[in-house]
């Protein structure tokens, strides 16, 4: 099996992406993708969609999800790859996720209120889809829409990270029961963009012993939240944790995303691709 143009990260309707499986699915297979997955946040809702819409245009496909998880006082995000989507174990603790969202959701929205942003919380359900996952972005997109905002990345540096106004501390799953959910249901758990937490030395390398410990395996390597310099750092510590080495563009619109599906640098030669890992678990 020789893949390389494989797309293992992916948003759509059923978390904050703007398109639907289907459209991803087409969008995917025109830029070439050979294997795809689709990760929406807490939710595995499109899986059968996306698996469907993958075969009509014969691309492989991997179950995935990207599981939002609380570690040293920060959001890390686990990818799963491969996994039974039937799971009951997955299922219930992804319910539990996703849970506190909504009321996380209405706090946001009292914080944008104190500084003259009225109704955010109807504002940013006009753009779910799925009740049970209002997500930063939908605010991001009601701020940009009602003209607060230049743009996402506007918003979410002035209103929706640590210390602005419509920022809400929120736990997550533990670290231990996401990587749980995922390897117990048959699949492989991947550290998702390592660049983007503002960890510490020790506190990454907490991160990933205990996540290997956990029986995590695999690391983004090259993913469309990186730049090509953290392309170079996360390889080197792909190998130096003997990681699986995973590759996805992150996209969540054509809008709003840098980096479209499959137009990524391929991995570099000397990792283990996650696709290897995982053959058995191709659809
Ligand atoms: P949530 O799961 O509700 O905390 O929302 C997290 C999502 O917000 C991420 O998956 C990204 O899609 C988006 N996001 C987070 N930080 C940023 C940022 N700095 N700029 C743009 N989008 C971001
Ligand atoms: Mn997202
Ligand atoms: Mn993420
Ligand atoms: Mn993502």
């Amino acid at each position: 099996m020789s893949i390389l143009n494989a797309d293992l990260h992916s948003h759509s309707v059923v978390s904050d992406g703007t398109l639907t499986p289907e459209a991803l699915a087409a969008r995917a297979a025109a830029n070439g993708v050979e294997l795809w997955s689709l990760t929406d946040h807490d939710e595995i809702g499109g899986q059968h969609r996306a698996l469907a819409a993958a075969r009509a245009h014969g691309m492989k496909y991997l179950t995935g999800t990207e599981i939002s998880v609380s570690f040293a006082g920060q959001t890390v995000h686990i990818v799963g790859l491969g996994f039974d989507v039937d799971d009951e174990e997955m299922h219930r603790g992804l319910v539990t996720v996703r849970g506190g969202r909504d009321a996380r959701a209405r706090e946001m929205a009292e914080g944008l209120a104190k500084v003259g942003i009225k109704d955010a919380y109807e504002g940013a359900l006009k753009y779910v889809s799925n009740p049970e996952l209002v997500s930063r972005t939908h605010f991001a997109r009601f701020l940009v829409e009602s003209g607060v905002c230049r743009d996402t990345y506007d918003v979410f540096g002035r209103f929706l990270t640590e210390g602005k106004p419509g920022y809400v501390e929120h736990k997550w799953a533990t670290l231990r029961d996401a990587v749980r959910w995922i390897t117990r249901a048959g699949g492989m758990a991947v550290i998702a963009h390592p660049a983007r937490y503002r960890f510490t030395p020790n506190e990454e390398y907490a991160l990933f012993t205990e996540f290997k410990a956990h029986g995590g395996s695999g690391v983004e390597v090259v993913t469309g939240s990186h730049t090509q310099a953290e392309y170079v750092v996360y390889a080197e510590a792909a190998r130096e944790y003997a990681l699986a080495a995973s590759r996805g563009s992150d996209f969540h619109s054509p809008e709003e995303s840098r980096t479209d599906l499959g137009a990524l640098p391929f991995l570099p030669g000397a990792l283990t691709p996650v696709w290897e890992a995982l053959a058995a678990r191709i659809l």
